[in-house]
């Protein structure tokens, strides 16, 4: 169902450094997996899922990590199909997203933590990982989506932006709105944050992406993203 190789490509051009990939059919464990999210990352999701990546033979130390929900994609892909689409054309798309969506996240942090893990950071982030699926589970049964929100701000979709410009130098051209989503999680629209960033992404295409967000943001992107919220609340 995804090309991993392909994958890989994407978020080795986009950060600049190697990621792991992990599907949810490779053994990732209940407790740690976001029932209606069809992908995820946190900060030390390698270290979560190192005994799992050890079993298969690949732990190649401290790496930024991805988890991709098969069952997520797969119903995804199949309603895609049920309005017409063409499976195998939107599944690629939309699996190239996804993973934009997940890199732009990465890049928000600011850099890549390679230490070691020690037994202490190992329990932590089993611990945390487990906690915040809990507390997804607890917002979603709430309808509530303000910590969802909170992580897809203004931040993240110039980050984005940003990463769906680096993957159109390599050849993707998947839609840059899939990259968004549905639903409340991600109010902004994909085209007007596009031109409200107009040549910004171009301009700073030599820049590591883990930089974007430590130059100041231009204040004037900032309204239009406002006014993207607003134009869709109406
Ligand atoms: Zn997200």
């Amino acid at each position: 169902m995804f090309n991993l190789d392909r994958l890989h490509l994407l978020a080795s051009h986009i950060l600049g450094t190697p990621i792991y990939i992990i599907r949810t059919g490779d053994g990732v464990e209940p407790k740690h997996t976001v029932p209606h999210a069809v992908a995820w990352t946190a900060a030390a999701l390698d270290v979560t899922h190192k005994p799992l990546l050890e079993s298969m033979g690949k732990w190649e130390g401290r790496r930024p990590a991805v988890v991709l929900h098969d069952a997520v994609f797969a119903e995804q892909v199949a309603e895609a199909e049920a309005c017409g689409m063409d499976a195998e054309k939107f599944a690629t798309e939309y699996a190239d997203a996804v993973m934009v969506h997940e890199l732009a996240h990465i890049a928000c942090r600011g850099g890549v933590d390679l230490s070691e893990p020690t037994d202490k950071l190992c329990q932590f982030a089993d611990a945390i990982a487990t906690y915040s699926v809990r507390c997804h589970i607890a917002d979603e049964a709430a309808d509530d989506h303000r910590e969802a929100v909170k992580s897809h701000d203004a931040d993240f979709v110039r980050a984005c932006v940003h990463a769906v410009h680096r993957a159109r130098q390599i050849g993707f051209r998947f839609p840059g709105y899939y990259c968004f989503g549905e639903g409340a999680t991600c109010d902004f629209d994909y085209d007007l944050a596009e031109s409200a960033l107009s040549t910004e992404p171009e301009s700073l295409s030599y820049m590591s992406i883990f930089d974007i967000n430590k130059t100041t943001r231009p204040t004037y992107n900032f309204r239009r993203y406002k006014e993207a919220i607003q134009c869709q609340q109406q």
